[in-house]
């Protein structure tokens, strides 16, 4: 049973590759609908991945919604075409595409310039230069390697449509973010958050996307899993509590040092013949959260917050934090009402991924919701002290206005009330002009009513802004598994393993009886209803060696296995030999199994009576393998 882990060794080139084999086979990922060719895009989770992606969910709950004090809802993933139109995403959601016009394969064009020249931004670009670089570097398509200088570069908008009932009277789009089922919702959230700002609201789901070219397996998909928090302030007044991860290290890549990298990129590249040697680029800062607020590196005191408790959440789920770190959007590539905003980034086979998006993104949401909709997205701030305040009204003669302009007579005093507010000077001569359906009319200043008057008012109403922390879900258990994917030797033989940290292992513990021998396989299934009774997630496993079955158990990244052997049942038996000629009840207690670690494979005899307990701390954190008293097994 006993182990010799000679080397560890981590290859650190196509991890990709290989864990994408391991996923399928291990049954932690792998393209949809096979039976029919498969469709690219579309992923199922099978049941190590489901539990894995469950787990990571879990996690993300505990920490944004429960532990932040956040409010939970689960909205619909079908929306209403006015919806979309309000949040812009029908005119704007696209992607530059580009057709092969040899092998007829769509590509995203922005990404082909991205890969082969210095652009780091080129979605950022307008088309006309889009389609100019492609012909000036020329640039050829990935699938067949013809040239797509000349090639039309479209948009394509993203989102899938659908009808809602039948017939296509009221077209439907599947949500191409989680987001808007919050924003939405605003009208009745604050309600239930008695109209207090600051408040936040979480929604774990599916969004879709009709990626041009869906790639790296579950990095890019069409269907995939979001997880979001919308963040409601009131800029003016709500400040976060900054100390609580102001000593959160964290390695920032800042707009300015990268657009620095690229001039000195493009220097290098214009330098490169004439013997110059290329100078260093930009540089990441390694600061902590409290540093690069005081500094002025992260804007945004409320993004800086949750970068930090974002920074210590992957941490604790797994991800490798050499390679991770938090790159700030290029003014190009930020969305024009976001003031600020960062990525998280995993590094994966040599390439930076974004996992997260972080924004402050100011009031757009809900205003572009308010202007849409007949609902009410403001919240009203109190003020410390009531405020006297001037405020222009009208008050129209309607027997003057009725005869003179009929129908328009209500359109004319809003167009009165309106520009009361916004200028009074209009008001000063003997005739005002108002402007209706494009054409000025002008009426007496006498008949409107205008007066200044002196209000007190306890406040105001105010469209909060939105801090929102954006996470993909399936983006992050592709890292974290990569992250965790380790290759070394063990007794002469190749071993793989997942080091995955115990609280998002899809399983804790792995059982097996070391023989078919039904007494061996009674006892195991005992342990196995124990541990279950404790709370674990347990595999029971019978078929093949031992060796085999921990090797299985390594490659899913089982942090434990317990196997049952005949030492188990003789301790048992002496146990209860020994309570009856004593006199006492018979006992079970001495009876010990061997319980091996998968990362070290260090082995130790632990009493099977103390498993469920000592099993639950190991998961928790609270127990670490080593510490353990018990027989080491060599
Ligand atoms: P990208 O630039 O990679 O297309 P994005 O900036 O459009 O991503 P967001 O709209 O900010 O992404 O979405 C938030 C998160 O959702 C991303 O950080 C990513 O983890 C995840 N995500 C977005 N698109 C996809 C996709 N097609 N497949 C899987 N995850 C995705």
């Amino acid at each position: 049973m006993s182990e010799q882990q000679t080397e560890s060794a981590e290859t650190d080139d196509s991890i990709g590759e290989k864990l994408v084999e391991l996923a399928k086979r291990r049954g932690y990922f792998f393209q949809s609908s096979g039976a029919y060719g498969g469709v690219g895009g579309f992923y199922t989770f099978g049941p190590q991945g489901a539990a894995l992606k469950g787990n990571v969910e879990d996690a993300w709950r505990d920490r944004f919604a429960v532990a932040e004090g956040n409010m939970e809802i689960d909205a619909p993933t079908i929306m209403p075409e006015p919806v979309f139109e309000a949040s812009g995403h029908l005119d704007g959601f696209d992607d530059m595409l580009v057709e092969c016009p040899d092998c007829g394969e769509s590509h995203r064009a922005d990404h082909i310039v991205e890969d082969n020249t210095e652009y780091e931004d080129a979605e950022s670009l307008p088309i006309p230069e889009v389609e100019e670089v492609i012909a000036e570097y020329e640039l050829v398509c990935p699938n067949c390697g013809t040239g797509l200088a000349g090639q039309a570069v479209e948009t394509f908008n993203l989102m899938f449509g659908t009808n809602i009932g039948p017939g296509d009277s009221q077209p439907g789009y599947l949500r191409p973010e989680t987001a808007q089922g919050i924003f939405v919702e605003f009208p009745r959230l604050k309600e239930y958050a008695r109209n207090q700002l600051p408040f936040g609201v979480t929604q774990i789901g599916r969004a879709y996307r009709n990626e041009i070219s869906p790639r790296r397996s579950i990095i890019r998909t069409r269907e995939f899993t979001q997880a979001e928090l919308e963040f409601f302030i009131d800029p003016e007044t709500d400040e976060p509590d900054l100390s609580a991860v102001a000593d959160v290290e964290v390695r920032l890549y800042p707009a300015s040092e990268q657009t620095a990298e690229s001039a000195a990129q493009r220097a290098a590249e214009e330098a490169s013949g004439d013997g110059e040697e290329p100078r260093e680029g930009g540089e990441e800062i390694r600061t902590t959260i409290g540093d690069a607020v005081a500094e002025g590196v992260i804007a945004s005191p409320w993004v800086a917050y949750f970068l930090g408790v974002a920074k210590r959440w992957y941490d604790a789920v797994g991800v490798d934090m050499d390679r991770f770190r938090f790159r700030q959007h290029l003014a190009g590539e930020r969305a024009h009402y976001a003031s600020d905003c960062w990525d998280a980034e995993g590094e994966l086979d040599g390439n930076w991924i974004e996992l997260a998006g972080f924004s402050d993104r100011g009031d757009y949401d809900l205003s572009k919701h308010a202007a849409h909709s007949e609902d009410r997205f403001t919240v009203f701030r109190q003020y410390d002290e009531p405020k006297t305040v001037e405020r222009a009204t009208v008050d129209p003669d309607m027997s003057y206005l009725g005869p003179e302009f009929g129908g328009d007579a209500q359109a004319v005093v809003s167009e009165l009330e309106t520009l009361a507010e916004r200028d009074r000077a209009a008001f000063e001569g003997d005739n005002v002009t108002i402007e209706l359906d494009g054409e000025s009319h002008e009426l007496p200043t006498e008949k409107t009513g205008f007066a200044v008057e002196e209000q007190t008012e306890a406040g105001e109403h105010i469209i909060p802004h939105v801090i929102e922390p954006s996470f993909g879900v399936d983006r992050l258990v592709y890292t974290v598994l990569h992250h965790a994917y380790r290759e070394d030797e063990v007794d002469g033989e190749d071993r793989t393993y997942l080091e995955l940290d115990p609280e998002v292992a899809p399983t804790f513990v792995g059982v097996f009886p070391l023989q078919n021998d039904d007494e061996l396989e009674a006892t195991a299934n005992d342990i196995v209803a124990d541990l279950r009774d404790a709370g674990l997630s347990v595999t029971y496993d019978d078929s093949g060696n031992i060796g085999r079955r921990y090797r299985r158990q390594d490659e899913v990244g089982t942090p434990f296995c317990v196997t049952v052997d005949y030492e188990t049942l003789e301790e048992r038996e002496a146990q209860r030999a020994s309570d009856t000629a004593s006199g006492d009840a018979p006992r079970a207690e001495a009876a010990t199994v061997t319980v091996r670690e998968r990362d070290t494979t260090a082995q130790k005899r632990l009493p099977v009576s103390e498993l469920p307990e000592i099993m639950a701390d190991l998961r928790a954190g609270e127990l670490a393998f080593e510490d353990l008293d018990g027989k080491n097994e060599s």
